[in-house]
């Protein structure tokens, strides 16, 4: 096994946003060590455009004690369609324009489908079939977009404020892959407030394995369910390590031991009239809390959300009632749940047990949907070096469909670049 590092070396941690200087203690686990031996899929595979693999290599720099990363960001999510994913395709609410013919999709139950294939899709800009219409074709990432680096020893967040997760990529999946956070960077009515959650506003913009291309970044903002396939992960204990965050720490699986799932402690409000969690009037999204971390600091009043019966429309054309749970003010972190430990998840949705270092889980329910803040957030737990937002950053309303922000997979590399050459 490769040492990247002395037990109890201290490292310096430096925010840009602060420009605080943090002295850690790295000492009980040896990142490096999980980054080479047990985390990135370097493999032969190839997919719909025939390039090398996912992850195509690795590079560590013991001196600065980074790792590089390359990948061309495209996943082999081959696979045979199961009944269900026929039954989802088939139930889409607007499958008579969305399917070029017989309103449904080409394949059926047992076909072997690959990635990017046709599957009767009647998408624009893209002449594949694979995706819905609306969100852009995934493009290979070359260049410098095709490089994340992480820091082989990652530190807490220093600052009281601390970094909010940012739009475009936060973290890169074992498989070359992207992750986003939560928010698909719209606000309810463009005002700032009520952001909204990607996997309620695009739920039927994502392709059948949960993903889905911004600027030709594919990328996912949830649990990858053809990434679980390919891990072989069903529960049969801890999950493996899905992806690394920009901050250093892995994200893990949705599973905390055999048949048990880590759990969220972030909860959606209740909006009935006589609930603590609501405005007081049934169904009014009147108010927020001033600090969602904390509820003991109250609730303000703000520009009024949507009703909660009320039917919002989403950039696709599809509608939806916008239920507790879709917007990002419409859940509060319970500190009594994430006290109790075991599958219990801290306010950045990780914890730190049985050796393995503090780690996220990505979150799901029992049925597998996803639930928030789904993966990393809705701040970091380490300390981001670049990109530190000390709010929710600024969102806008775009007039195409999907998160737009260029891609951004260089993270530290802006920083570190030159020590590379
Ligand atoms: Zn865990
Ligand atoms: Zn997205």
């Amino acid at each position: 096994m490769i040492r990247t590092s002395p037990a109890n070396m201290l490292v310096v941690c430096m925010c840009i946003n602060l420009l605080l200087l943090q002295v850690v203690d790295s000492s009980n686990i040896d990142y490096g060590c999980t980054h080479l031996n047990d985390s990135w899929v370097v493999t032969g595979y190839s997919n719909i455009y025939d390039t090398e693999a996912n992850i195509y290599r690795l590079s560590v720099d013991y001196t600065n004690n980074l790792i590089k990363v390359y990948s061309h960001g495209i996943p082999d999510y081959n696979r045979y369609f199961t009944a269900s994913d026929i039954t989802f395709l088939n139930s889409r609410p607007k499958k008579s324009s969305d399917f070029r013919s017989s309103s449904s999709t080409t394949k059926n139950a047992g076909d072997y489908v690959e990635f990017g294939e046709d599957i009767g899709f009647t998408t624009t800009g893209c002449s594949m079939g694979y995706w819905p219409p609306g969100p852009v074709c995934a493009d290979a990432q070359t260049g410098t977009s095709a490089i994340t680096s992480f820091t082989l020893l990652p530190a807490e967040e220093a600052s009281t404020s601390g970094c909010y997760v940012g739009n475009s990529a936060q973290g890169l999946l074992v498989n070359g892959v992207a992750l986003f956070g939560w928010s698909d960077t719209n606000s309810y009515n463009s005002a700032g407030i009520w952001h909204q959650t990607a996997i309620s506003f695009e739920y039927y913009d994502f392709d059948i394995c949960n993903g889905h291309a911004a600027m030709g970044l594919y990328h996912h903002h949830t649990y990858p369910p053809c990434l679980a396939e390919k891990l072989n992960d069903v529960g049969q204990g801890h999950s493996p390590i899905y992806g690394w965050i920009k901050d250093g720490f892995p994200i893990y699986g949705p599973y905390q031991s055999a048949n048990t799932l880590a759990e969220s402690c972030w909860k959606k409000r209740d909006y009935s009239a006589s609930s603590s969690t609501g405005c007081g009037v049934s169904n009014k999204r009147t108010c927020v809390y001033n600090d969602p971390f904390d509820t003991t600091q109250g609730t303000k009043t703000v520009t009024s959300g949507p009703d909660t019966t009320a039917t919002v429309t989403s950039l696709s054309g599809n509608i939806f009632t916008a239920v507790s749970g879709f917007y990002y003010e419409d859940y509060y972190y319970d500190s009594a749940c994430g006290s109790s430990g075991g599958q219990y998840l801290n306010e950045y949705n990780g914890h730190d047990h049985d050796n393995l270092g503090f780690h996220y889980h990505f979150t799901i329910d029992t049925n597998s949907n996803p639930t928030f803040p789904y993966s990393m957030g809705v701040k970091f737990y380490g300390c981001i070096t670049e990109d530190c937002f000390t709010s929710i950053p600024n969102h806008r309303r775009l007039d195409s469909v999907e998160d737009n922000s260029a891609p951004q997979l260089g993270f530290i590399q802006f920083l570190y670049f030159n020590l590379f050459n």
